[in-house]
């Protein structure tokens, strides 16, 4: 059976993801390897954001999940394509799940200038653009 990643993993009964598309399976497994690192010390702070970003499958439906995975890809190419240090990324995903927030709430109804003035002090006031 192949999971949304691409993984081929065993049909099984299990807990998931609220909404990201893992199988329980995909989703256990990457469970055993986050706690195996840690409990090697190893720190894994894109791990997350690369396995969400592999599940998007419900974003369609789901607003969390669209919201989800846009911060998702953009902490990577923030590191990746931008290379803002691991040590701003924590402080990057945080403002931009805040900024993805107010975003789906005002795409969510019709937008005015007033609102996308607000919206670009917000950019403004992110680390990276410091
Ligand atoms: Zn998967």
């Amino acid at each position: 059976m192949n999971c949304d990643c691409g993984a081929a993993v065993a049909s099984e009964d299990g807990p998931s993801h609220a909404y990201m598309s893992a199988l329980p399976a995909c989703w256990r497994s990457y469970g055993e390897l986050m706690a195996r690192l840690s409990a090697h010390g190893v720190s894994a702070p894109l791990h997350m954001d690369a396995y969400a970003a592999q599940h998007p499958g419900n974003a369609l439906q789901d607003r969390r999940q669209r919201g989800s995975v846009a911060v998702h890809l953009i902490v990577l190419g923030a590191h990746f394509d931008f290379g803002l240090p691991l040590s701003h990324l924590f402080s990057v995903k945080r403002q931009f799940n805040l900024a993805a927030a107010r975003w789906l709430a005002r795409l969510a109804r019709p937008g005015t200038a007033e609102n996308m003035g607000g919206t670009a002090r917000s950019w403004d006031s992110l680390p990276c653009r410091r």
